[in-house]
This record gives C-alpha cells, sequence and structure tokens, in this order.
C-alpha cells in the first residue's frame, strides 16, 4: 500500500466519459458499439485510473467503466438467463427497474470479467480493487422463474462468483469487493443464508476480500426511502457482528452525512474498515477538512493502520468534474488526518 495508515480507496463507480454513455445517468444506455464500444470502454478505464491517480487515491478501480448496471451487467452473461425478455419488478422494496430473468439453471460457462480485470491490472502499479455484486443483492436484481427460492439462487450465484473472483484474484488483484446493498434490508436473509453465501462467494481468494453495504446512490428512492428510516440508522447493527464473525477481511459503511451511529464500527472490531467519507448523494464538493472530521471520528472505533478512507458508494450518477473534486477532497482530508497523527 502507498501509505501505512488511512490509505484511500472509492466503493466502485466512477461517472462515464460524454463519449461512453449518457452523463448523470444511471444505468445509461453505451454511446458506442461493437470494437468502438470495446475501445471506448479501456480508454475510460485509462481516464478514470488517471483521475484517481493524480486525486491522490491510493486503491485504484475501473470506476466500473465496462459496465452498464454493476449486477445485471454480469447476470445476463449466464446461461439460464433470459435478457431479453426482460420483467420489471421492485429492488429492496423500494424501486421499480427492468431486469434480466431465470429461466432454467444458472451457469458461468465463460469467464465474465476477467479481460477487463487483466487490463485494469496492466494499467497502473498502484494496488487495484475489482467489484462484483453480491449474491443476495443478485437475486433482488431479477426475476426467478425458475428456482423459486432466493436462497438456492444465492447459493449457485455464490458457487459462480466464486469461479469468476477466484480468476480476477489469480491476475494480482489486490482487494475483490462483493456489493450487497440487499444486506441493509433483508435482515433475516443476511443472518440465514446472506453471510454465508458472500463467503463461499470470497473463498479461497487470495487477495483482501471486502463488502460494500450502503444505502444507495443519491436518487430519489433512496431518499425517499431514508426519511423513514428515523433519526438513527441502526441496519448495521445486526448485520456487521455476522460480519465480525467472516472471513471477510473489510467492510464498508456510509459515515459522511449519513444518520450512521459511529460508535457501531466498534461491532466490527479486527475488520478492516472502510469509511464512507464522501456524500454521493450530494453535488456539493466536500472540504478536506470536512472529510478529515469524518476520519477523525471514525479513529474513536477504529486503527488507523484499519481504516480506509472511502467514498459512501458509487458515484456514477454525478457530474464528473464533481466526483474529481471528491476525488480529491477524498486524499487530501486522509492527508491532514495521516500528518496530525504522525505530529502526536
Ligand atoms: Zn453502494
Amino acid at each position: 500500500m502507498s501509505h501505512s495508515i488511512l490509505n484511500t480507496t472509492i466503493v466502485g463507480s466512477l461517472p462515464k466519459p460524454v463519449w461512453l454513455a449518457e452523463p448523470k445517468k444511471l444505468w445509461a444506455p453505451w454511446l458506442l458499439e461493437g470494437e468502438a464500444l470495446a475501445e471506448g470502454m479501456q480508454d475510460a478505464v485509462r481516464l478514470v485510473l488517471r483521475e484517481q491517480e493524480s486525486a491522490g487515491i491510493d486503491i485504484v478501480a475501473d470506476g466500473e467503466q465496462t459496465r452498464r448496471h454493476f449486477v445485471t451487467s454480469l447476470i445476463e452473461q449466464l446461461d439460464g438467463v433470459d435478457f431479453a425478455n426482460r420483467k420489471t419488478v421492485r429492488i429492496r422494496n423500494r424501486y421499480a427497474a427492468d431486469v434480466p430473468m431465470v429461466v432454467g439453471p444458472v451457469a458461468r460457462t465463460k469467464p465474465i470479467f476477467v479481460e477487463h480485470a487483466r487490463f485494469l491490472r496492466a494499467q497502473t502499479d498502484r494496488p487495484v480493487k475489482f467489484t462484483l455484486p453480491g449474491p443476495m443483492t443478485m437475486v433482488d436484481t431479477l426475476y426467478d422463474g425458475y428456482y423459486r427460492s432466493r436462497e438456492k439462487l444465492a447459493r449457485e450465484f455464490a458457487k459462480i462468483l466464486n469461479a469468476e473472483a477466484r480468476e480476477i484474484a489469480a491476475l494480482g488483484i489486490d482487494v475483490i469487493q462483493f456489493d450487497e446493498p440487499a444486506f441493509n434490508v433483508f435482515m433475516d436473509e443476511v443472518r440465514d443464508w446472506g453471510i454465508e453465501t458472500l463467503e463461499t462467494a470470497a473463498a479461497g481468494l487470495g487477495c483482501k476480500t471486502a463488502v460494500h453495504i450502503c444505502y444507495g446512490y443519491g436518487i430519489k428512492a433512496n431518499d425517499d426511502w431514508k426519511k423513514t428510516l428515523g433519526s438513527e440508522w441502526r441496519q448495521y447493527e445486526s448485520t456487521f457482528p455476522l460480519l465480525a464473525k467472516s472471513k471477510i477481511d473489510q467492510v464498508s459503511l456510509e459515515c459522511a452525512n449519513s444518520h450512521v451511529p459511529l460508535e457501531l464500527i466498534e461491532l466490527l472490531r479486527g475488520k478492516d474498515i472502510m469509511v464512507g467519507a464522501i456524500d454521493v448523494a450530494s453535488a456539493e464538493i466536500e472540504t478536506p477538512e470536512k472529510v478529515a472530521q469524518t476520519v477523525r471520528a471514525a479513529l474513536k472505533y477504529v486503527a488507523p493502520e484499519k481504516l480506509y478512507p472511502c467514498t459512501n458508494c458509487g458515484m456514477v450518477p454525478l457530474p464528473r468534474a464533481v466526483a474529481q473534486g471528491k476525488l480529491k477532497a477524498l486524499a487530501a482530508g486522509a492527508a491532514i488526518v495521516r500528518k496530525e497523527l504522525a505530529q502526536r
């Protein structure tokens, strides 16, 4: 890692350039096709890597420049899935989305993101993170017309994810992160089979493993949902003790402008903590001092070598200049606190 403490990283997505997809839009369709699309994706990955490096981010990622959607882009490439006949379902009990349909036994007959991961690894000397959806969030982002059991399907996805993740880790990727926003909604399922399927997906990778749990992008359905959660968001309270006992190395939580009580971090004793210090639901760019305040507050509950200043969630819906400003603020805020700690 670049520093011995407070290494910065991002959760996942970054805005796409205007020539690749329509800006400021979630799940925007590609503006290129065929070979031009493949080349365009690679150029976008190069671009976001340079932007993260120049901002001073320590553990960089591809910003999901090769994916239209963080879940369906994987599901659509599996056998047993009909992605042409899409269905509308409610995701995380919150918003309607057009999703692929499972019509038979799911199987991974070819590598899915492995070539993208290889390209990413070759483009930077910094430690790299690669993100994959988690099994529960996958199950929640499709219409199941075959298994008729979220648990059964999650167990199948966990095996598929593990096969994919093993090939990605073998390329020299430093961190593989599974995105499980569904962990903040279906707490009983998290306990019953969510943690177990996540561990299956992350088993034996030989790199650091992470799970990202969040309150979502800054879209209206999420903002409306957050208003129903009361003055303290305690969703993590039931999940963190289970994750503390799991083999997952790193866990994220939202700390910037959220109502999450930071003492919940103590429930994750022993784990690396990705501290969300950038609000992705606001276009206002944090000052480095604001980031530093969030990091200092979290330091009451986690040692600096285990604290990774991070974004709350993905930044794909934000204007590019805003996202870039936030990356710089994140790195600068971490640097302020690093300096303070060195002077003690
Ligand atoms: Zn998120």
